[in-house]
């Protein structure tokens, strides 16, 4: 049996019960080192192996996976955050369902959640923005044409960008060019729950500048939307007048 976990977002208290329990009882246990905080695999077995995906290929994970089951061992591979985004956790499973091995998944709190929470912000503000776009500037890895930076900015939601510390200047142009105002609030999240998390405050037209001026390259998030400061309603769910499943309201809904 196969369990891919999610690791959380760095701090090593972000792992899941389940999660954490899952690597006590691991025989192996694969994990993505470029992202994971090694910290985590401190609760494991001393017997247990240990592997660093992030020097082998797919093939060299399989085989390690596959002898482990031959063996009746319990394998755990760790991915950072949530495995469901950017985890390439798809083609782990499509390759275990053909050798027949058994895998299931357990859940982990996203880069996006850590993010959040070292901005005290609340992605989803009533008259602001009720929905979050998760996305990434094209790298190696290709990114669809209909879904540009562009075309998603021009929806004006709340926007969490992956994997594309290394490519401000051209994610700025793109969601000016989308329809983002210059000065619509912005900001560089760099390891969020990690000891040395970062969190820059900027603007969609300075992201470049405050990266570089603070040494930012890599392992950040850009948060973009006006969630980030300004307005918003009250929430209809704890308003008084408003009347829901749980409570009666009082005037206007009654
Ligand atoms: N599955 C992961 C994402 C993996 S892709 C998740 O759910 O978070 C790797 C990218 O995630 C990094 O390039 C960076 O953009 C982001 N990332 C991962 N951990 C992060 C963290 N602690 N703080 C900020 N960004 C992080």
């Amino acid at each position: 049996m196969v369990v891919f976990v999610g690791a959380g977002p760095g701090a090593e208290d972000l792992i899941t019960v389940r999660g954490q329990k899952l690597l006590q009882e691991a025989d192996v246990i694969i994990y993505a080192g470029s992202l994971v905080n090694p910290g985590l695999l401190e609760v494991k077995k001393e017997s247990c192996d240990v592997y660093n995906s992030a020097y082998m290929t797919l093939e060299e994970v399989m085989d390690v996976m596959k002898k482990a089951e031959q063996q009746g061992k319990k394998v755990v591979r760790l991915h950072t955050g949530d495995p469901c985004l950017y985890g390439a956790i798809r083609e782990q499973m499509d390759a275990l369902k053909e050798a027949g091995i058994e895998y299931e998944v357990c859940p982990g709190v996203s880069s996006f959640c850590g993010a959040a929470a070292a901005l005290k912000a609340e992605y989803t503000l009533p008259d602001v923005s009720q929905s979050v776009v998760i996305t990434r500037m094209a790298g190696r890895t290709p990114v669809p044409d209909r879904e540009s930076i562009r075309s998603f900015a021009a929806h004006q939601s709340t926007m969490v960008v992956f994997l594309s510390t290394g490519m401000l200047e051209d994610l700025s142009k793109e969601l000016i060019a989308g329809g983002y105002e210059k000065d619509t609030p912005a900001a560089i999240v760099y390891k969020a729950t990690w000891p040395e998390e970062k969190v820059l405050l900027c603007t969609v037209e300075t992201l470049a500048e405050v990266a570089k001026r603070e040494k930012v390259t890599k392992t950040a998030l850009i948060v973009v939307g006006k969630i980030l400061d300004g307005d918003y309603e009250r929430s209809l769910l704890y308003h008084p007048e408003f009347t829901t499943e749980f409570r009666k309201g009082v005037g206007k809904d009654e």
